[in-house]
Parts: C-alpha cells; structure tokens; sequence
C-alpha cells in the first residue's frame, strides 16, 4: 500500500475538499468560514481555505 506523494493535507485529514468562497476554486484545507443569514431557508454556508483565511483574519465556525 504506497502512501500518497502529496506534498499538503497529509495532516489535515479531518477537512474535506470544498469550494473556496474566497479564491473560488476547490482546496483541500478548506474548512466552514462563515454562514449567510437568509431572511428565508436556512443560511448559506461559505468555505475558506488556510491561506484565505490567513489572508483574510478568518476563523472556522466554531471557534469564533
Ligand atoms: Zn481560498
């Protein structure tokens, strides 16, 4: 069984591969940033990767 050669992610695991809401593309270090309130349904939730969120000052749900 190799392992992977993938020089990111190996330790981010516990994140999944999303959409970037920020630099819109897909990233693996992607993670829940930010949820949009909508006046009707529920609220719509926004991904960031790690380097958007540095860039940006984001934190991941649930640890704001
Ligand atoms: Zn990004």
């Amino acid at each position: 069984m190799a392992e992977s050669t993938t020089s990111e992610g190996a330790a981010d695991s516990a994140h999944c591969f999303a959409f970037c809401s920020w630099h819109r593309e897909f990233s693996s270090s992607a993670v829940l940033a930010r949820i949009i309130e909508q006046q009707s349904g529920p609220g719509v939730g926004m991904y960031a990767c790690a380097p958007c969120r540095e860039k940006h000052g984001l934190r991941p749900v649930g640890e704001q």
